[in-house]
């Protein structure tokens, strides 16, 4: 069987192996195949233990703080503003306490496979070395930040998630590099991290190249059905044919899906970091800092600090204030940080209004396949999405229900 693949991001790549595995004969087209996408740049958590969507009861308190802090962690773009009305619009529907316990549930289901799918590729793919099964720690500074998130952490155990609270010594015992501003923390063994999500990307590429599947590098106009497949057009007017075409395309999916004919709410959610290759601080693992709303990994290439959500469209410039803005809140936990020779860097995380990938087959022909939408968890959940659309190639039932994550609901 044929299958192509649009977009060499982590999901698309994800879904060639897969499809490759099953025995198809793979192509991936992407403008930009070794481009700086979402997937190269990310914070490289394996951030199995985040289940709780981002639109919760009461979100709507605490966004008039944040939006007035021109540096905050969340920030909307005078101009996109029009443009975002129908996703705000079903974001906040789906903050309600129902909701939240139906979507937690579909993200904990698919958290709850991640390692069982991501830790088999990487082995194969000669990954084995760069996944770091070594927890992440939430700090916070004071009793009440950590009382305050209680209830969330809560409903995270009765998900699954494992979790455990620690005093503010036994946070410096893991963690020596933190400074007196961290109070207490929790710690969460079922989170990891990458070496370097670029490097992760790089060699799933080459491994598929190696294996037989082909990358073109060229930009994919439109997708349409076929009696007997599909076929898509290529920014040259070209006409590619397959049994079965999967969009993978990231934020950029929605301009195809719309096309064919589906309705998709899909927003660019743009984050920011900065890469200290010297930082003159040790770090053992993730930590995430969450009065503050932002991230510090170690990674191979040197300290990733990073976090930030701002909704401007996919044309804004970006603004790496931000990402200044990280490094100076990074100093006040990390005091002997060194900021010199940072790299900055922002990405697109294709984010849906429910915190749910969109996964499955599209509206008009079971023969095009969606596989995008991922969010704050696209590193996280690129294998177990390429597990699940090979069953959906291959006609086999899906390792878990699909049906929270159809194109369907946005209907
Ligand atoms: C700051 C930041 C931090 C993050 N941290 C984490 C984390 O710690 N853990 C985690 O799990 N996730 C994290 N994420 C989210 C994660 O990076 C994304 O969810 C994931 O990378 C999305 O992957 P993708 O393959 O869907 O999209 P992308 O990586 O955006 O790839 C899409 C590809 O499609 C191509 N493309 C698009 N349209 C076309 C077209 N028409 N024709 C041809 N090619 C096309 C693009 O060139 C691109 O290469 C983070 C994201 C950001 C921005």
């Amino acid at each position: 069987m044929s299958v192509i693949v649009v977009g060499a991001g982590i999901v698309g790549l994800s879904v060639a192996y897969e499809a490759l595995l099953s025995g198809a004969a793979v192509t991936i087209i992407d403008r930009d195949p070794e481009g700086d996408k979402a997937s190269f740049g990310n914070a490289g958590g394996i951030a199995v233990t985040e289940v709780i969507p981002l639109s919760v009861p009461g979100l709507w308190k605490k966004v008039p703080f944040w939006a007035l802090d021109p540096l905050g962690p969340l920030a909307v773009r005078i101009r996109h503003t029009p443009h975002l009305f129908p996703w705000l619009w079903r974001f906040a529907k789906v903050g309600s306490a129902s909701e939240v316990r139906r979507i937690s549930g579909a993200l904990a289901e698919i958290n709850s496979r991640v390692y069982d799918d991501l830790v088999p590729l990487f082995n194969k793919v000669g990954l084995a070395n760069d996944l770091f099964r070594k927890g992440a720690l939430t700090v916070y500074e004071s009793e009440s930040g950590l009382r305050r998130d209680r209830p969330e952490w809560d409903a995270k155990r009765a998900l699954g998630v494992e979790s455990q609270e620690l005093s503010a010594s036994q946070v410096r015992d893991m963690e020596p590099a933190l400074g007196p501003i961290v109070k207490n923390g929790v710690f969460t063994p079922q989170w990891s991290h990458v070496s370097d999500p670029k490097r992760i990307v790089d060699v799933l590429r080459c491994w598929l190249a190696d294996n037989g599947a082909e990358i073109l590098q060229d930009q994919v106009d439109r997708v349409e059905p076929r009696t007997d497949g599909a076929a898509l057009t290529l920014n040259g007017g070209k006409t590619l044919r397959a049994a079965k075409i999967v969009i993978a395309a990231g934020v950029w999916s929605a301009q195809l899906a719309k096309q064919l004919g589906d309705r998709v709410l899909l927003e660019s959610e743009r984050g920011y970091n900065t890469t200290i290759a010297s930082p003159g601080v040790v770090l053992e693992r993730e930590v995430i800092f969450a009065d503050r709303k932002f991230v510090a990994t170690p990674l191979s290439i040197g300290l990733r600090i990073g976090g930030a959500a701002e909704f401007g469209g996919l044309k804004a410039a970006p603004n790496f204030n931000r990402s200044k803005a990280l490094v100076t809140l990074a100093k006040l936990y990390l005091p002997g940080i060194k900021e010199e020779g940072g790299v900055e860097w922002s990405g697109h995380r294709p984010a849906t209004p429910d915190s749910l990938p969109v996964i499955g087959r599209s509206g008009p022909s079971p023969r095009i396949i969606y596989a995008f939408g991922h969010g704050h968890l696209g590193l996280t959940q690129g294998p177990t999405t390429g597990k699940i659309v090979g069953d959906l190639l291959f006609e086999r039932k899906p390792c878990l229900n699909v049906e929270p994550f159809s194109v369907a609901r946005f209907s």
